[in-house]
Protein backbone atom coordinates (compact mmCIF):
# COMPACT_ATOMS: atom_id res chain seq x y z
CA UNK A 1 0.00 0.00 0.00
CA UNK A 2 1.07 3.59 -1.20
CA UNK A 3 1.67 5.63 2.19
CA UNK A 4 1.45 9.08 1.89
CA UNK A 5 2.37 11.53 4.95
CA UNK A 6 0.15 14.29 5.60
CA UNK A 7 1.99 17.32 7.53
CA UNK A 8 -0.85 20.04 8.18
CA UNK A 9 -1.43 21.69 11.52
CA UNK A 10 -5.21 22.01 11.03
CA UNK A 11 -7.22 19.71 11.99
CA UNK A 12 -9.99 19.69 9.96
CA UNK A 13 -7.96 19.73 6.46
CA UNK A 14 -6.08 16.87 8.03
CA UNK A 15 -9.27 14.88 8.77
CA UNK A 16 -11.10 15.55 5.60
CA UNK A 17 -8.10 15.29 3.33
CA UNK A 18 -7.30 12.07 5.25
CA UNK A 19 -10.58 10.49 4.80
CA UNK A 20 -10.30 10.97 1.00
CA UNK A 21 -7.06 9.26 0.75
CA UNK A 22 -7.86 6.19 2.75
CA UNK A 23 -11.22 6.30 0.67
CA UNK A 24 -8.86 6.20 -2.73
CA UNK A 25 -6.43 2.95 -1.25
CA UNK A 26 -3.89 5.34 0.30
CA UNK A 27 -2.13 4.58 3.76
CA UNK A 28 -2.08 7.68 5.70
CA UNK A 29 0.34 9.46 8.21
CA UNK A 30 -0.55 12.23 10.03
CA UNK A 31 1.96 14.83 11.69
CA UNK A 32 0.75 17.73 13.23
CA UNK A 33 3.64 20.45 13.03
CA UNK A 34 7.05 20.99 11.27
CA UNK A 35 9.13 19.18 13.70
CA UNK A 36 6.55 15.89 13.60
CA UNK A 37 6.52 15.91 10.07
CA UNK A 38 10.15 16.02 9.50
CA UNK A 39 10.46 12.96 12.46
CA UNK A 40 8.00 11.27 10.81
CA UNK A 41 9.55 11.13 7.49
CA UNK A 42 12.44 9.85 8.60
CA UNK A 43 11.06 7.51 10.85
CA UNK A 44 8.02 5.99 8.29
CA UNK A 45 9.83 6.78 4.82
CA UNK A 46 6.74 7.22 3.22
CA UNK A 47 5.85 6.80 -0.35
CA UNK A 48 4.99 10.44 -1.00
CA UNK A 49 4.70 13.90 1.66
CA UNK A 50 2.12 16.05 1.54
CA UNK A 51 3.39 19.27 3.24
CA UNK A 52 1.20 22.48 4.37
CA UNK A 53 3.39 25.60 3.93
CA UNK A 54 2.02 26.88 7.35
CA UNK A 55 2.93 25.01 9.72
CA UNK A 56 4.00 25.79 13.48
CA UNK A 57 7.82 24.93 15.02
CA UNK A 58 9.54 24.55 11.47
CA UNK A 59 7.92 25.85 8.45
CA UNK A 60 6.76 23.72 5.52
CA UNK A 61 9.53 25.84 3.53
CA UNK A 62 12.39 24.76 5.79
CA UNK A 63 10.51 21.19 6.40
CA UNK A 64 11.39 20.64 2.53
CA UNK A 65 14.60 21.99 2.85
CA UNK A 66 15.74 19.67 5.51
CA UNK A 67 13.68 16.42 3.76
CA UNK A 68 15.68 17.25 0.52
CA UNK A 69 19.05 17.58 2.48
CA UNK A 70 18.82 14.24 4.29
CA UNK A 71 19.82 11.16 2.53
CA UNK A 72 17.13 9.16 4.54
CA UNK A 73 14.09 11.47 3.53
CA UNK A 74 16.06 13.05 0.13
CA UNK A 75 13.69 10.58 -2.52
CA UNK A 76 10.08 11.15 -0.96
CA UNK A 77 8.57 13.32 -3.80
CA UNK A 78 6.76 16.77 -1.87
CA UNK A 79 4.07 18.74 -2.86
CA UNK A 80 3.62 21.97 -1.10
CA UNK A 81 0.15 23.00 -0.15
CA UNK A 82 -0.44 26.63 0.28
CA UNK A 83 -3.42 28.05 1.61
CA UNK A 84 -3.05 31.44 1.02
CA UNK A 85 -0.34 31.60 -2.39
CA UNK A 86 1.41 34.43 -3.66
CA UNK A 87 2.62 34.89 -6.75
CA UNK A 88 6.14 33.66 -7.23
CA UNK A 89 5.25 30.61 -4.33
CA UNK A 90 5.33 27.59 -6.74
CA UNK A 91 8.77 28.57 -8.01
CA UNK A 92 9.74 29.21 -4.49
CA UNK A 93 8.51 25.64 -3.25
CA UNK A 94 10.01 23.94 -6.20
CA UNK A 95 13.52 26.09 -5.21
CA UNK A 96 13.31 24.62 -1.89
CA UNK A 97 12.99 21.15 -3.35
CA UNK A 98 9.63 20.04 -3.68
CA UNK A 99 8.54 18.34 -6.16
CA UNK A 100 5.13 20.07 -6.71
CA UNK A 101 2.97 22.69 -5.82
CA UNK A 102 -1.11 23.00 -5.08
CA UNK A 103 -3.55 25.74 -3.26
CA UNK A 104 -5.74 25.38 -0.93
CA UNK A 105 -8.78 24.56 -0.92
CA UNK A 106 -7.70 21.58 -2.38
CA UNK A 107 -9.42 20.46 -5.71
CA UNK A 108 -8.71 16.86 -4.95
CA UNK A 109 -8.90 15.46 -8.82
CA UNK A 110 -5.86 17.70 -9.29
CA UNK A 111 -4.21 16.85 -6.46
CA UNK A 112 -4.86 12.89 -6.67
CA UNK A 113 -3.30 13.64 -10.52
CA UNK A 114 0.04 14.91 -9.32
CA UNK A 115 0.70 12.50 -6.52
CA UNK A 116 -0.12 9.54 -9.05
CA UNK A 117 2.68 11.25 -11.45
CA UNK A 118 4.90 11.16 -8.32
CA UNK A 119 4.25 7.77 -6.40
CA UNK A 120 1.76 6.02 -8.50
CA UNK A 121 -1.60 4.65 -8.57
CA UNK A 122 -2.90 3.27 -5.27
CA UNK A 123 -3.90 0.18 -4.86
CA UNK A 124 -7.61 -0.87 -5.20
CA UNK A 125 -8.64 -0.11 -1.50
CA UNK A 126 -8.55 -3.34 0.12
CA UNK A 127 -11.49 -2.41 2.66
CA UNK A 128 -15.23 -3.72 4.57
CA UNK A 129 -15.47 -0.15 4.90
CA UNK A 130 -18.73 1.28 3.22
CA UNK A 131 -17.94 4.43 0.86
CA UNK A 132 -19.14 7.42 2.76
CA UNK A 133 -20.63 9.96 0.99
CA UNK A 134 -18.46 13.20 -0.58
CA UNK A 135 -19.58 15.65 1.38
CA UNK A 136 -16.69 17.15 2.31
MN1 LIG B 1 -1.23 25.50 8.18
Amino acid sequence: MKRILIVEDNELNRDVLSRHLRRRGYGVLLAVDGADGLAMAELHQPDLILMDLGLPTIDGWDCARQLKANAVTQRIPVIALSAHAMVGDREKALDVGCDDFDTKPIDLSSLLDKMERLCGRPEPAMTTERPTPDCA
